[in-house]
């Protein structure tokens, strides 16, 4: 069972992919990446060369993919994907790479998880358009250079802290998504609104932006799930008070928690006093890995400002105590 509020892609998301914009003027928000890009898209196209190996990252769902497909269009070359744990071994990037024709866009999804000996071979690809393979083994094993066509590597990652340094140095761009601001997913959602053939109005589309956690892909989900809610209840337009309604049903409130962060903020502040506690007490109080909670429940929490981590552990801050309706402990201490 995935939470509906999950920021990476889950069953039932593959019609997301055609919604994706193909040029830059339809990309929505991340205004400072796409004035970079533009600039380095068109000195590379006026000096015809293929544009510097671009890094992006940032969290699932704020669009790097689609933004991967849209520098390959707007340089009008070719696109491959592939992720870093489908690059099992070096045999397989150089597959890949002597496939590419010259300036094409190699696109590396979760390129902090590529082996270390696949990475090791994708430092010359990108620093000298070259390939150094080992022929053979042991003492006639000899190693062979193939060139390679100038070529793009775009990647993109959630955890840029875990790159290995030589690795993120060979980015000549390197671009951070934000998380996008209500208004923002406002003008996605009714973009997604208009191809998907429902009526949306101002406020309908600000209710679902403000519970989607900066995040299109969950944006376009939860629009999805409120066109169910506004067709069952015959109801022509989606509402503010429709899409609430319809957002409470399936338990995300009005900052966009679902159950599960509810639960993690009441289990501090019911088992432990608000905090601080460490972070294997939560997961082991709430019934799940750390992993999960370090990974995808904290970091919205604290990005909202309800949780906040300290030498001593993770505290409940009063913003959260106001959020969930809960007298917070300062109050009443005089
Ligand atoms: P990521 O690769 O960062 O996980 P994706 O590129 O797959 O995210 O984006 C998820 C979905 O959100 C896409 O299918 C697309 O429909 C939508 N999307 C993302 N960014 C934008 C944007 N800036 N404008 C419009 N739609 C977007």
């Amino acid at each position: 069972e995935h939470r509906i509020v999950e920021t990476g892609p889950i069953a039932g998301d593959s019609w997301q992919y055609s919604l994706r914009p193909h040029y830059l003027k339809e990309y929505i928000g991340q205004q400072k990446v796409k004035q970079n890009l533009e600039v380095f898209i068109q000195a590379a196209k006026l000096r015809q060369e293929a544009l510097d190996h671009v890094l992006l990252y940032g969290p699932p769902g704020l669009g790097k993919t689609t933004m991967a497909g849209i520098i390959a269009n707007e340089l009008g070359v070719n696109l491959r994907i592939t992720s870093g744990p489908a690059i099992e071994r070096p045999g397989d990037l150089a597959a890949l790479l002597t496939n590419l024709q010259e300036r094409d866009l190699l696109f590396i999804d979760e390129i902090h998880r590529l082996s270390h000996s696949v990475e090791e071979v994708l430092y010359a690809a990108m620093e000298d358009y070259a390939l150094d393979i080992v022929i053979g083994k042991g003492p006639s094993a000899r190693s062979v250079r193939i060139d390679l066509p100038p070529f793009t590597l775009v990647g993109a990652t959630t955890q840029v802290g875990r790159l290995a340094p030589p690795l993120r140095d060979r980015f000549g761009v390197i671009c951070r998504l934000e998380f996008y601001r209500p208004e923002e997913l406002v003008l996605i959602i009714k973009r997604t609104a208009d191809i998907l053939n429902v009526e949306i109005d101002d406020a309908g589309a600000l209710e679902v932006a403000r519970r989607s956690r900066g995040t299109p892909r969950i944006a376009n989900r939860l629009l999805k799930r409120v066109r169910d809610f506004a067709q069952v209840a015959g109801e022509q337009t989606i509402s503010s008070a429709l899409a609430g309604k319809a957002l409470d049903r399936l338990e995300v409130d009005a900052c966009g928690l679902d159950r599960t962060d509810r639960r993690v903020l009441q289990v501090i502040i019911e088992k432990f006093g608000g905090g601080p506690v460490g972070l294997d007490t939560i997961a082991a109080a709430i019934s799940e890995s750390v992993d999960a909670v370090e990974d995808v429940y904290e970091p919205f929490l604290m990005q909202l400002g309800f949780l906040n981590r300290t030498p001593r552990g993770r505290v409940v801050t009063e913003a959260a105590y106001a959020h969930l309706g809960l007298p917070s402990p300062s109050e009443g201490k005089g």
